[in-house]
């Protein structure tokens, strides 16, 4: 591997790729994207992908070693593994990918708070994190808070539909995980 590739480049390399499911954000934005490091002749790059069973993880893996390959290491030098443990949850969506979110009119998943103790009130998710939402759910276009959801499932099943009751605009909302 050429010495010019540093570790910096690698990661900006696989940062760059899209998520299939929620362009426009990348697998970085996500948090899915967990590290990038060399070991001995190789590079390895960590991933954690979102919702279980997502078929897009393939694509993610293919997008990925095409990027770091462009950054000048051979394609028997990438590995990519995939890291269950600790489950992905949508608290490692950055500030950037959250801004992202937004700016393309999709409200972002609120951030969640262990919420042991509270029952009747606390949401389970698939790794049995007992967590809960905090906040209101927020027109992206008004920021008006007076919102009604009209579909648990939007367009893909990490999103729910919603209406905004001071523009009217529907809006998808990426679900807390
Ligand atoms: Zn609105």
């Amino acid at each position: 591997m050429p010495e010019i590739v540093t570790d910096e480049v690698l990661w900006a390399a696989a940062a760059t790729v899209p998520d299939p499911e929620m362009p426009p954000l990348t697998i970085a934005d996500l948090g899915i994207l967990r590290s990038v490091e060399r070991r001995g002749d190789s590079v390895v790059v960590t991933i954690t992908p979102t919702y279980s069973g997502c078929p897009a993880v393939d694509m993610i893996e293919s997008g990925v070693i095409d990027a770091v390959v462009d950054a000048g290491v051979a394609v028997d030098r990438i590995r990519v593994e995939r890291v269950l443990a600790p489950a992905w949850t949508t608290d490692w969506i950055t500030d950037d990918g959250r801004r992202k979110l937004a700016e393309s009119g999709i409200s972002p998943p609120r951030t969640l708070a262990d919420a042991s103790g509270q029952p009747g009130s606390v949401s389970v998710t698939l790794s049995g994190r007992r967590r809960q939402p905090i906040g209101d759910i927020s027109c992206p276009q008004c920021g008006s808070k007076t919102v009604t959801e009209l579909s648990r499932f939007s367009s893909t099943a990490c999103k729910s539909l919603y209406r905004c009751e001071s523009c009217r605009e529907p809006f998808d909302h990426v679900k807390e995980l």
